[in-house]
């Protein structure tokens, strides 16, 4: 199988050429598809699979099919560490290199205000750990109220590291009407609970 089959636009083949890929991991063929068109996903799939490819890109597709003008986050990827939202905000950059969207990355343990600086001028992705994330909501440096896609990024470890709380008041703050992808090496009653909450109608992958 070829990325051609995947109906990606050139802008994003052109930046997948450059990184050398040749053909979509199991996990890309089945999860893009499935984004581009709408639908929310459950993907059980380890880390060293491609799962990042599999959600930024078509996260990025459905992103630049409408410009709006970096006024509100339109996507929020929550991921449990600042290890793992740094690797995804990088992706997103190298990924939509050729697209004219805006990125954050959120995470505790450093300086608030280039944050806030950063966030003031317009982004239409954030990437964050959840308690930041939290903090900038609750100094109204952040409006979650136009996000249109929700990534959780390795929600198992999330869980695990105790910040089913969190994303449960994160969920609150978001609208209703958004696309939902949840991606988890392991799969348990809690993950299970959570995706029933959280997802509609998803297509389930497992690699
Ligand atoms: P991940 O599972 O998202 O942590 O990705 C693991 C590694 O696979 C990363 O270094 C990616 O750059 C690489 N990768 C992702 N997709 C592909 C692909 N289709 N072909 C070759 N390498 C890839």
């Amino acid at each position: 199988m070829s990325f051609d089959s995947l109906c990606l636009t050139d802008e994003l083949r052109r930046a997948i050429a450059a990184q050398g890929y040749r053909s979509p991991t199991p996990i890309q063929a089945q999860a893009i598809p499935a984004i581009l068109d709408g639908r929310d996903v459950l993907a059980g799939a380890q880390t060293g699979t491609g799962k990042t490819a599999a959600f930024t890109l078509p996260m990025l597709q459905r992103l630049g099919e409408r410009q709006t003008g970096h006024q509100r986050p339109r996507a929020l990827v929550l991921t449990p560490t600042r290890e793992l939202a740094a690797q995804v905000g990088e992706s997103i950059v190298t990924y939509g290199r050729y697209l004219p969207l805006r990125s954050a990355i959120i995470f505790g343990g450093v300086g608030i205000q280039p944050q806030i600086a950063q966030l003031r001028r317009g982004v239409d992705i954030v990437v964050a750990t959840p308690g930041r994330l939290l903090d900038h909501v609750g100094q109204r440096t952040l409006d979650l109220s136009g996000i249109e896609i929700l990534v959780l990024d390795e929600a198992d470890r999330m869980l695990d590291m105790g910040f089913i709380h969190d994303i449960r008041r994160v969920l609150r703050l978001l609208p209703t009407n958004r696309q939902s992808l949840l991606f988890s090496a392991t799969y348990s009653n809690e993950i299970e609970q959570l995706a029933n909450g959280l997802l509609r109608d998803p297509v389930t992958i497992a690699v």
